[in-house]
């Protein structure tokens, strides 16, 4: 039998129960769903049950699958009223909560690209000196669209692939967004509640853990591989 726990600051009064900030509710539903994919798991060989085993790249699949769910008008109006007048989220409201959220979107994903680019060419040979800048100068020029002034030296405190784990892997906070908004809208499409896609997604994405490749469990769920489209409109891009 499998354990999860969930451990998050979320704001406390003593005049009130804690009222959580939209931002929260997206951390709790981000956390609930590493749990979920830990605790609905089938596999009973731990090295590879739940949320063992799954590779780097597919981990934060299922926890930024449900966190994008803290975004639909259907889901929030089931929680979201008001702790005194029991008064829904009105549509108005969670639209303006999208576009919040949507706001310069593309900015933020070029910034990304940038990122995992420079982090993938950077372990693919020795770059000595001003070699490293040079490199992050020819990624911008291709992927940026404000270009940071010459003083900044942001590649020199690039922890996350220093020191963080994500060496030659910044890639992939990128590509679990693509696997859990083209995952997202297959559900979301087909209604949200009591969908047969909602149900396969439990059995083989969350049931099946690290027992299988992502790869191979999405071509089960989908029949086919995840689209970069659906991250686009995801972040509302294009539509
Ligand atoms: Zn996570």
């Amino acid at each position: 039998m499998a354990s999860a726990f969930v451990v998050a600051n979320f704001p406390s009064s003593d005049n009130s129960p804690s009222l959580l900030r939209h931002d929260d509710v997206v951390t709790l539903f981000h956390e609930m769903g590493h749990a979920l994919h830990h605790l609905l798991s089938l596999v009973s060989e731990n090295g590879v049950s739940g949320i063992n085993g799954v590779e780097w790249d597919a981990v934060e699949f299922p926890s930024q699958f449900l966190e994008n769910f803290a975004y639909e008008p259907q889901v929030l109006k089931i929680f979201a009223t008001h702790y005194k007048s029991a008064e829904t989220l009105s549509d108005d409201m969670i639209d303006k909560i999208k576009e919040v959220k949507n706001f310069e979107s593309a900015l933020g994903l070029l910034r990304q690209l940038e990122f995992s680019i420079f982090d993938f060419k950077l372990h693919q040979a020795l770059h000595v000196g001003n070699e490293v800048q040079e490199l992050l100068d020819s990624i911008r020029e291709e992927f940026s669209l404000i270009k940071p002034p010459s003083y900044n030296k942001f590649q020199n405190g690039f922890a996350h692939i220093f020191a963080g784990g994500y060496a030659a892997g910044y890639y992939s906070y990128k590509w679990a967004e693509v696997l859990s908004a083209d995952a997202f809208f297959a559900i979301v499409d087909e209604g949200i509640f009591g969908t047969k896609i909602g149900k396969d997604y439990l059995r083989i994405i969350l049931g099946q853990g690290g027992s299988k490749s992502m790869r191979e469990l999405y071509e089960e769920l989908r029949g086919e591989e995840a689209k970069v489209q659906s991250l686009l409109r995801l972040n509302g891009i294009g539509v």
